[in-house]
């Protein structure tokens, strides 16, 4: 079959694209656009061209199979120039989405039809690129330096209606007459003649990429991307077209080149593949999750809970006592009309969430839930009291879920009568934001039981992870291989603030100690003053307990701002002098390889171990559980271009074990 056909409606010829599923511009698409063209230019009895696509969308981008392979059939620029310098006009018609190489290949026709449905957008920024085939330097000569600079610069898709007021769209469609209702189009459209994108004048102020930069400053800190992408529109603006293109080219080459964009596509790749389970058969029935149970209506249950709720799915939540419970339940609110106050949803939603929650105080209540979520005080005793009630409780068949951070799930399911059913869901705070979850697989857990709660994960938008049962799992074990060392960092002279500038630097939301102070000094602290055996225990001792009574490593306003804290250097001082260790100089360089290399490190030895299926399982954990910046692509990926030599030598200098596997790398 050929992926690119012809067809004759009087005077005008339609160029069909079919090449399922997405109508990707593989070699052969690209070969019969060209040809088409062709065809329509060499008829004399053809006075206008449209360009359609069958099947459920416009051309939705390139060909992902042809990358890396030798190439063939004409060049994309080449395809692209053909259609824009026809001597007769093209119309591109578009349903479904038209996506990057899809929406450039729209730009260079000299007028746009859509279905309203229809979706389109620029996303090369969010795999760290650039439209690389003029989108950069046409979308501002159709929409304005405005519009072309936001939504080059955020890859976000606009729907067709919005992309008519501007100017994106000509013409609207019937959803489902766009084939006819493009033929008329481009008949009308004979009088007007072509009207090439390159032509036509550049509207709108660049002060404009300013402002943006200056909006998205945070959001953008360390990514190149949105900025090569407004340079471009910037170029645009100046240069003529030709010159224009070979600048888009040259910051094209460099991102591709790069590591960030690089290190952006294995993300893609590596949450895509955390959804697999290895060695799952394919006939594996999932089991029906329609009503769920949370137990702890405390800052991880309310936050679980409302997972749920979002996606329609009704939960109940108990909790011990009626003010602790009205407390987690008022908490849920607050945080649902907060969003609703500020557009996200509408109060009408927000009722609606509501009514599919049903707080009480009696653990009877879970017994026809599907599946139950623990999320109580982090106490062995306790989580295996609750999980040898909810065995009494709950039907047969349901799945029990133990949110703990660190603690063995195994010795958990052991306290039922049916492990099989008992599984880790380890959310990450705040429990409705964080987009990781850990799935942690125990001894016994039932394949259909690990299996339900991965697919359940998508419906609750989470980025979900399998973890083997280990100390912390995956996330929270690696953190600990951070915090250790940069404990001692601090024994030996550097100072909270340094420590945590490097890491924020390095581009990860705060370091150990802003997240010491966020988590709690207190977590864990035997509550002795004068028992002082580390600088923790010291800062509690002296009432420093973190964010919560604002002072901890920093002092805190009301705001929550956190500023170095004389008094906590002066703790941690005085701390210090009992160590007998030398007081000196740490660089940003030993605090890198101190805090961090080590963290590569566990990740091999989870692999080695087992307890995590691959190495981008890591990266996915670290960044959508603990925000390591996307751009160096997670712990593993980074480790990686480091170089396994460098992080070897410098492990082995601070007296660290290293993994065997490392070892074998370097
Ligand atoms: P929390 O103290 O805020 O909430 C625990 C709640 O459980 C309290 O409201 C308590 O009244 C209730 N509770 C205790 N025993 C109960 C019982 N038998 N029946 C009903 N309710 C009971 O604690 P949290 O921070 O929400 O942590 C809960 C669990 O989640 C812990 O295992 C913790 O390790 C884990 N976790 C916490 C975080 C975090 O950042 N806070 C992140 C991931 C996982």
């Amino acid at each position: 079959m050929q992926s690119v056909t012809t067809e004759r409606h009087g005077d005008v010829l339609v160029i069909l694209v079919n090449n399922p599923p997405v109508n990707a511009l593989s070699w052969h698409v690209r070969q019969g656009l060209k040809d088409g063209i062709e065809e329509a230019l060499a008829d004399e009895a053809i006075k206008s061209v449209v360009l359609r696509c069958a099947g459920q969308t416009f051309i939705a981008g390139a060909d992902i199979t042809e990358f890396g392979k030798p190439p063939q059939g004409p060049d994309f620029n080449e395809v692209l120039n053909t259609i824009e310098l026809a001597g007769k006009p093209v119309i591109a018609a578009i349903h479904g989405t038209a996506l990057g190489g899809g929406l450039e290949t729209a730009l260079v026709c000299h007028y746009r039809i859509a279905v309203p449905s229809a979706m389109l957008g620029v996303p090369e920024v969010k795999l760290g690129l650039l439209p690389g085939a003029g989108g950069t330097q046409r979308l501002p000569r159709i929409v304005g330096v405005e519009v072309a600079a936001t939504m080059v610069s955020s890859g976000d898709p606009l729907p067709a209606s919005k992309a008519k007021e501007l100017g994106l769209v000509d013409a609207l469609a019937g959803e489902a007459t766009l084939a006819d209702d493009a033929i008329a189009f481009a008949r009308e459209m004979i009088a007007q003649g072509p009207r090439p994108t390159r032509d036509r004048p550049i509207k709108g102020d660049i002060a404009v990429i300013e402002q943006l930069k200056a909006a998205n400053a945070r959001k953008w800190k360390g990514f190149d991307a949105p900025y090569a992408n407004l340079a471009c529109v910037e170029a645009a603006t100046r240069l003529p077209f030709e010159e224009g293109m070979v600048f888009e080219r040259t910051e094209f080459m460099k991102l591709m080149m790069g590591s960030q964009s690089a290190a952006q596509r294995h993300m893609f790749f590596a949450e895509r593949k955390a959804a697999k389970i290895d060695g799952l058969p394919k006939d594996v029935q999932l089991r029906d999750i329609k009503k769920v149970g949370v137990i702890g209506a405390g800052t991880m249950g309310g936050g679980i809970s409302m997972n749920f709720l979002q996606a329609g799915i009704p939960v109940t939540i108990v909790e011990m006592a009626k003010d602790a419970l009205d407390r987690g339940v008022g908490v849920i609110r607050k945080n649902y009309e907060a969003s609703a106050a500020k557009g996200r949803f509408s109060a009408d939603k927000v009722e609606k969430m509501m009514g599919l929650l049903t707080p009480t105080l009696s653990m009877e209540d879970l017994a026809d839930c599907d599946l139950v979520i623990e999320a109580v005080y982090e106490s062995m005793d306790v989580k295996k009291d609750v999980f040898g009630k909810l065995d009494k409780i709950v039907k047969q068949g349901a799945i029990l879920a133990s949110n703990t951070s660190y603690l063995d799930v195994n010795e958990i399911a052991a306290s039922t009568s049916r492990p099989a059913d008992v599984l880790g869901m380890h959310f990450f705070s705040p429990a409705n934001v964080m987009k990781l979850l850990e799935v942690v697989r125990g001894d016994k857990t039932a394949l259909d039981a690990l299996a339900t709660v991965m697919a359940l994960s998508k419906k609750i938008k989470k980025v979900a992870v399998v973890a083997d049962v280990c100390h912390g799992f995956i996330g929270n074990r690696m953190l600990s291989e951070r915090q250790g060392p940069a404990n001692q960092l601090l024994l030996e002279g550097a100072t909270p603030a340094q420590i945590d500038k490097v890491h924020t630097d390095f581009g990860m939301p705060m370091g150990p100690f802003q997240m010491a102070d966020l988590a709690g000094l207190d977590i864990g602290w035997h509550r002795d003053p004068s028992r002082i055996e580390t600088i923790r225990d010291a800062l509690c001792a002296a009432g420093r307990l973190g964010q919560k009574n604002g002072k901890g490593f920093y002092d805190y306003d009301e705001k929550r701002n956190g500023t170095p804290s004389a008094e906590a250097l002066a703790i941690i001082e005085e701390f210090r002098a009992t160590s007998n260790l030398p007081k000196r100089e740490i660089s940003d360089q030993e605090i890198i390889e101190r805090t961090l290399y080590p963290m590569v490190n566990e990740g091999y030895k989870i692999l080695e171990e087992g307890k995590a299926q691959r190495a981008s399982d890591i990266d996915v954990v670290w960044i959508y559980g603990y925000g390591w910046p996307v751009y160096r692509g997670g712990p593993m990926f980074w480790g990686d271009l480091e170089g396994a030599g460098k992080i070897v030598a410098a492990l082995e200098k601070h007296g660290v074990k290293v993994a065997d596997s490392l070892k074998a790398k370097a």
